[in-house]
Parts: C-alpha cells; sequence; structure tokens
C-alpha cells in the first residue's frame, strides 16, 4: 500500500533500506536538514460526531521535501524511530500542535489529537516535556488526546501504565490508535487507563459487506460500550461505509469520507464554511 502512495520518494527510502547503512545515513542527514530548515508541516483531520460536528483534529505530520517532493509519515517514521531522530520530530510535533491549538479554540474545536511514539514513552523527561508544552501555551490537558498504537504496550508494561495513569490523572485523554493491529494483549483493556480506541481503517474498509470486518467492528463497538470508553472508526471513505456505522451506533468516525488532513487554513475555511463543530462535546 505504501509503494503506491509514496511514489519515487518510497521507492528511495526501499531502496535504501535493503542498501543497508550508507543510505541510511543518509537519510538521517536528510531527517537531520529537514528538522533544521523546516520543512516538516502538520495537518490536521477532523472527528465527528453522529451530528457531523467536529469533536476533535488530529494532527498529521508531512514533509515536503524540496528535491524529493512529498514523502509520507508511514516511511519515515519509522526510520526516525530507528535513529532516534524521532524523539526531535516529536518536539517539534508537540510544539506547533500546541501552538496551533489556540486557533483551533477560536474555531471552536474542543479537542486535538497528536500521536506520540513509544519511544518517547521510553524517555524519562517524556512527561515534563508534555506538561511544560500545555503549561506555555496556556492549554487544558483536557484538550489533548494522547494518541499511542498498542505496540507501545508491549515492552516494559509497568513503567508504561505508571506514564499513562500519570498522563490521564493530569487530564490528558488516551487513545489507543490503529486497534486491533498491533501485539499487545486485550488484557490491557482490563488495567490500563485508556479513553478512546480508534479502530483501524483495515476493519472499516467495505465494513457495508465484507462480513468479517463487520463483525470484529460491532464487536469492538460493544466492547468499548461495554466498557464506558469511547471508539472512532478511522478510515471512512465511503457512504456505504458511513451508513453501516451509524446504523450501528459508532459515535465518532474520521476519514475522507468527511474531510481530507488539511494545512491549518485549510480547516479553517472549511469550518467557517460547514459551521459543524462540537464546541462542548471534546473527544475524552
Ligand atoms: P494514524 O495515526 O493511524 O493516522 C491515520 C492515517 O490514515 C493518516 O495517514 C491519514 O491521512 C490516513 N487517513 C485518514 N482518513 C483516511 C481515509 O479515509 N482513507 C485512507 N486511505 N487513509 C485515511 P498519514 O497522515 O499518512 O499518517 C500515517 C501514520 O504515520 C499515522 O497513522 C501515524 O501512525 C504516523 N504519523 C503521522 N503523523 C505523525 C506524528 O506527528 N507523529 C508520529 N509519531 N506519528 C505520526
Ligand atoms: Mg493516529
Ligand atoms: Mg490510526
Ligand atoms: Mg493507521
Amino acid at each position: 500500500e505504501a509503494k503506491h502512495r509514496g511514489g519515487g520518494a518510497w521507492q528511495w527510502f526501499s531502496h535504501a533500506m535493503d542498501e543497508g547503512m550508507q543510505l541510511q545515513v543518509e537519510m538521517r542527514a536528510f531527517i537531520h536538514d529537514a528538522i533544521n530548515q523546516q520543512q516538516f508541516e502538520l495537518f490536521y483531520q477532523p472527528i465527528i460526531n453522529q451530528k457531523e460536528e467536529i469533536v476533535a483534529v488530529e494532527a498529521l505530520i508531512r514533509w515536503q521535501h524540496p528535491q524529493r517532493g512529498f514523502i509520507s509519515p508511514a516511511e519515515f517514521i519509522p526510520l526516525a524511530e530507528r535513529s532516534g531522530q524521532i524523539i526531535a520530530i516529536s518536539d517539534w510535533v508537540l510544539e506547533r500542535a500546541c501552538g496551533d491549538r489556540a486557533r483551533l479554540k477560536e474555531l471552536g474545536i474542543p479537542t486535538i489529537s497528536v500521536n506520540f511514539s513509544p519511544i518517547q514513552f521510553y524517555r524519562d523527561d517524556f512527561i515534563d516535556k508534555i506538561k511544560a508544552a500545555v503549561e506555555n501555551f496556556a492549554i487544558k490537558p483536557g484538550e489533548i488526546v494522547i494518541e499511542i498504537t498498542e505496540n507501545v504496550l508491549v515492552r516494559d508494561s509497568e513503567q508504561i501504565q505508571w506514564q499513562l495513569e500519570q498522563l490521564q490523572e493530569l487530564g490528558f485523554s488516551i487513545a489507543i490508535d490503529d486497534f486491533g493491529t498491533g501485539f499487545a494483549s486485550l488484557r490491557y483493556l482490563g488495567t490500563l487507563p485508556v479513553n478512546i480506541l480508534k479502530i483501524d481503517r483495515s476493519f472499516v474498509q467495505n465494513i457495508d459487506h465484507n462480513q468479517r470486518n463487520a463483525a470484529i467492528a460491532r464487536g469492538v463497538l460493544a466492547m468499548t460500550s461495554e466498557l464506558g470508553i469511547k471508539a472512532v472508526a478511522e478510515g471512512v471513505e465511503t457512504d456505504a461505509e458511513h451508513e453501516y456505522l451509524r446504523k450501528h451506533d459508532c459515535a465518532l468516525m474520521q476519514g475522507f469520507k468527511f474531510c481530507k488532513p488539511q494545512p491549518l487554513d485549510k480547516l479553517a475555511d472549511w469550518v467557517k464554511e460547514q459551521k459543524k463543530v462540537a464546541r462542548k462535546e471534546p473527544l475524552k
């Protein structure tokens, strides 16, 4: 799938992965330049409720390389995780997301959802950094959702549990991203502080006629309802998928059907035209 999306840049990256060290060193230099020359941008994609009002926007990083063109985060984030550069990238993302929060708030958007890498959780200063960022920008933690994948839970789970508990105590919401695709045990749902499960796009695709996907998604919806937590269906693209999910009481959705990830200015225009914002319904 990534092959189709990434085009030339993907080929270059996958080639580099095959070639091993030397090109990986080159890529590190590329990412280093991207950080220093501010080649990154943060796009935002709405998460909507059943009335199609925006309850949150997810921040998604974009990299437009001056020579190589668009490089997908699905390709460079894993590389940056290996090289350790994910920390610098994540610092930039957090800073920018917090910086953009004021404008999003003006638009009436109650929450911002930010992707975090497992690598960040393995650093001692992780919680202090988030605390400092929200304090600097006078943001209430309740306005921020921390998205993590299940894989964060696989390693050193006591330490992770403690960190998540701290974050939740501070008021942040915790979302498990790409739910159902990771390697963690379901048992974590019994003990970990989790507010939101994001049902991975692979289960949402063709949900209206793929009975296995439908069964899995309905199972997750029943489970979240019993647990008293929220579910977001990711990657809703078609009317039929939307309709099916709505019929099965999926309250929250995200996908190209509603809105693609946009730069902040474009998102602001879109919101002003549509005026669909759930001011008093944060994603928590
Ligand atoms: P994710 O967090 O699961 O983000 C959702 C991905 O699905 C995004 O891809 C989004 O553009 C895409 N998407 C949304 N709706 C649809 C749809 O209807 N159809 C299809 N086909 N795709 C849809 P994107 O932006 O390429 O990001 C890919 C992954 O890269 C993200 O998956 C996340 O894991 C990672 N990522 C993106 N930004 C960041 C970031 O700032 N920090 C970290 N650590 N990871 C990030
Ligand atoms: Mg995400
Ligand atoms: Mg996801
Ligand atoms: Mg995903």
